[in-house]
């Protein structure tokens, strides 16, 4: 018996990075998982693959989590395909990072678009199954950045604070039916979305860690399983900082 047995978990953005973490280690504590990605490419037929490997229901869908009418309709679609919906994990994000003196309106509203207004999407097309059976935990992954702010990241920045004050009133909204929303705040993982940094730069973060290393996709993921469990059932509208103590 796994930690999630039972459970079905849905992970946005999970083809690459820190969402295939998130879904390999559900699967790995027996969850069933739906997972999403912009395209049905070989990322997302692989880790299908990988998940139904490991005994476990899988399936990956095509969705623009930015998009409205999609989430609505892949939440249904995964209603109906595995019964419940119990974890959701709004995991997919971008960067589009400028000063804000060179910041076009476009970088500006497709981070919004896909980092904050997703988490609205999704998380609005899940609930209702949630309150409907009384349980579920919402797991919104912001991001230290949007805690302290970052030079050059105002957009971001501003998706990730705005998923914080999100999570923080869905668990008042939501917590007299059993339903839990808590956010991650990752520092430095060592992803796709990193790896555009130079290596002077990142030698430069690493040195201002204290545990002087960027962390791995799976150390976020064993929180996910943490929030998704009932190991933290009586743990809602908080802020959990996966960071090795960096500076926000
Ligand atoms: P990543 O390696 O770039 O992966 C992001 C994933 O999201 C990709 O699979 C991407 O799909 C998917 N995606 C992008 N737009 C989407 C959309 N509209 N709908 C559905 N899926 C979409 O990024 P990561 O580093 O794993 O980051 C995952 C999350 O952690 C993000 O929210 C990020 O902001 C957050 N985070 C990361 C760090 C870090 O240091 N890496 C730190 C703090 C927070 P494609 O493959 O099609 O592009």
């Amino acid at each position: 018996m796994g930690l999630l047995s039972g459970k079905t978990v849905i992970v946005t953005g999970a083809s690459r990075g820190i969402g295939r973490a998130i879904a390999l280690y559900c699967g790995d504590e027996g969850a069933s998982v739906a997972f999403t990605d912009l395209k049905a490419d070989d990322f997302l037929f692989s880790l299908e693959k990988e998940l139904l490997a490991k005994g476990v229901k899988a399936k990956g869908y095509a969705s623009d989590a930015s998009n409205y009418e999609q989430s609505q309709l892949l939440v249904d679609e995964v209603a109906k395909e595995f019964q419940t919906v119990d974890v959701l994990v709004n995991n997919a994000g971008i960067t589009r990072d400028a000063l804000l003196m060179r910041m076009s309106e476009e970088q500006w509203d497709m981070v919004i678009n896909v980092n904050l207004k997703s988490v609205f999407n999704m998380t609005k097309a899940a609930q209702k199954y949630m309150l409907k059976q009384r349980s579920g935990s919402i797991i919104n992954i912001s991001s230290v950045v949007g805690v302290g702010g970052n030079a050059g990241q105002a957009n971001y920045a501003a998706s990730k604070a705005g998923i914080i004050g999100f999570t923080k009133s869905v668990a008042k909204e939501l917590g007299s039916r059993n339903v839990r929303c808590n956010a991650i705040a990752p520092g430095f993982i060592v992803t796709d979305m990193t790896k555009t940094l130079s290596q002077e730069v990142i030698d430069e973060w690493f040195q201002k860690i204290p545990l002087k290393r960027g962390g791995t996709p799976e150390e976020v993921a064993k929180v996910v399983v943490f929030f998704g469990s009932d190991l933290s059932s009586y743990i809602s509208g908080q802020v959990l900082h996966v960071c090795g103590a960096m500076q926000t």
